[in-house]
């Protein structure tokens, strides 16, 4: 570099670091550093560096306190309803006038090859709802959520919390198989969350456990992975929400039992559950 703009540079770093906004020329994605400093010296222009430099005799000035990166969660918080979903809220909802709303849906291509819509089982004033990805054949067949092999696993986890089907609600994202078990389309998940978003408003669970990772993105608003946030809480709009591995997954994986027995086990605690078998 020319040594003169090189030494300007050097003015302005300076400059920069005596006003203690060091950190934020080294991370300018640090709003809250630069707002920090900027408050710390109020009076200070960036336009008169030459003004203030600093001259060699001066005693060396302490250096600025550390301040430590803001630490942002992997995933904001989805407390409340957004202005728009306020708005859509039905008053006085109940799972039967969902069911009526959804009707004979036609609403996304899924409904071609359904045979049964899927809307969802359990106990309407569940303290705990259990959100799978979509049906799968044999819940197709049978209009049912979780029924086959990875819905005998589900019924396995819930004994095993002390709990029964008829105690939890169980349901999906979307209401019909998508086909040769494919994950849903974010159009088709677009078109048929609203009705999910209603049935856990109209049931007001204590505790909402993602099952895989298409509920538990659809729900937090996120594209991140699941491995991500497996087994941490989130808020959801009042309600604990947890996202663990979807049943399906451990039947090909069964070494993760574990690792969902452990996400099973906070909820066990947030509901004052005492698991009856393992
Ligand atoms: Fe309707 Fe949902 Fe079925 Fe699509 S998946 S047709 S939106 S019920």
């Amino acid at each position: 570099m020319d040594p003169a703009k090189r030494a300007r540079v050097e003015d302005w770093l300076e400059y920069a670091d005596d006003l203690g906004l060091g950190p934020y020329f080294r991370d300018r994605s640090m709003p809250e550093v630069a707002a920090a400093a900027a408050a710390a010296t109020p009076n200070a222009s960036p336009s008169a560096p030459a003004a203030v430099k600093k001259s060699a005799s001066a005693p060396a000035r302490p250096a600025p306190p550390a301040v430590a990166p803001p630490k942002s969660p992997i995933i904001p918080p989805v407390a409340a309803p957004s202005l728009f979903e306020v708005a859509e809220r039905v008053e006085g909802d109940t799972l039967e006038k969902i069911r009526q709303d959804l009707g004979e849906c036609t609403r996304c291509r899924l409904h071609k090859a359904r045979t049964h819509i899927v809307f969802g089982v359990g106990n309407a004033k569940a303290q705990l709802v259990f959100v799978g990805e979509g049906p799968g054949h044999d819940e197709d067949v049978q209009g049912e959520p979780f029924v086959g092999r990875a819905g005998k696993l589900l019924t396995q986890m819930i004994e095993a919390m002390g709990l029964c089907r008829q105690d939890v609600y169980i349901c999906n994202v979307v209401k019909c198989r998508p086909p040769e078990n494919r994950l849903p389309e974010k159009d088709e998940i677009a078109m048929c969350s609203p009705f999910l978003v209603r049935q856990l408003a109209a049931i007001q669970p204590k505790v909402i456990c993602c099952l895989g990772a298409c509920a538990a993105q659809t729900l937090l608003a996120t594209n991140q992975g699941i491995s991500r946030f497996r087994g941490e809480w989130f808020d959801y709009r009042g309600a604990k929400l947890i996202a663990t591995y979807h049943p399906a997954y451990l039947l090909r994986n069964p070494n993760a039992k574990s690792e969902v027995w452990k996400d099973l086990q906070k909820v066990m605690a947030v509901l004052g559950l005492q698991s009856k078998k393992r």
